[in-house]
C-alpha cells in the first residue's frame, strides 16, 4: 500500500489515505484513524476551550473502535458507554467526568462483550479533524459522541442498566 492508497478503518469504518504507524493495543483501528485521533487530542490539549469537549472526544472515539473480546475492550467499552450515556442522556457536567468513570470502573469487572452494531456511526474522526476554529470543533464532537452513541442503541438498555449499577456503589 502506498498514501495514494485508501483504506478503511476497521473500527469506525472512515476512509482514510493509507499510512503506516502505530495502532492502540485494543481499540482495533487503521494508523491513519489513530494518527487523527493523536491530532484532535492534541488540538484539545492546546486549547482551553476545549477541555470540557476533550472527555467527549475519547469517549466517542473508544467506542467507534470496540476492538475484539477481551478483557480490555469489554470494560474500556463499557465504561466510555456508560460515560456517554450520562453526557447525552443526563447531561453530565464535565467536571463530573472523572468521577463517573471512577464509579463505572468499580463495577467493570462485571460487564459482558456487547457485540459491537453493523455501522457505529456516520460521524468519525475525520469529520473533527476537519472543522476550523475552537467552536466548530466543540460542536462536531459533539455529533460525533451523539452519532456513536445512537449507533450502540441495541445495547442502550443494558449499558443504562450498568450506569444505575455504578451509581449504587458510589
Ligand atoms: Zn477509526
Amino acid at each position: 500500500m502506498t498514501p495514494a492508497d485508501l483504506e478503511t478503518c476497521p473500527g469506525c469504518g472512515a476512509v482514510f489515505h493509507w499510512r503506516d504507524g502505530p495502532v492502540h493495543p485494543y481499540m482495533t483501528s487503521s494508523p491513519a484513524c489513530w494518527a487523527d485521533y493523536g491530532e484532535v487530542l492534541s488540538r484539545e490539549y492546546s486549547d482551553p476551550a476545549l477541555l470540557a469537549t476533550h472527555r467527549l472526544s475519547v469517549d466517542a472515539y473508544a467506542v467507534q473502535h470496540p476492538g475484539t473480546p477481551s478483557r480490555q475492550s469489554i470494560q474500556s467499552v463499557g465504561v466510555h458507554l456508560i460515560r456517554l450515556c450520562q453526557f447525552l442522556e443526563h447531561g453530565l457536567a464535565p467536571e463530573q467526568a472523572n468521577e463517573s468513570m471512577l464509579a463505572a470502573g468499580k463495577i467493570k469487572h462485571t460487564f459482558s462483550w456487547l457485540e459491537p452494531p453493523e455501522s457505529l456511526g456516520i460521524v468519525t474522526v475525520r469529520d473533527v479533524l476537519k472543522t476550523n476554529g475552537s467552536a466548530a470543533h466543540a460542536a462536531m464532537v459533539r455529533r460525533w459522541a451523539q452519532s456513536a452513541w445512537d449507533a450502540w442503541a441495541p445495547h442502550h438498555e443494558i449499558v443504562r442498566e450498568w450506569l444505575v449499577r455504578s451509581k449504587e456503589r458510589v
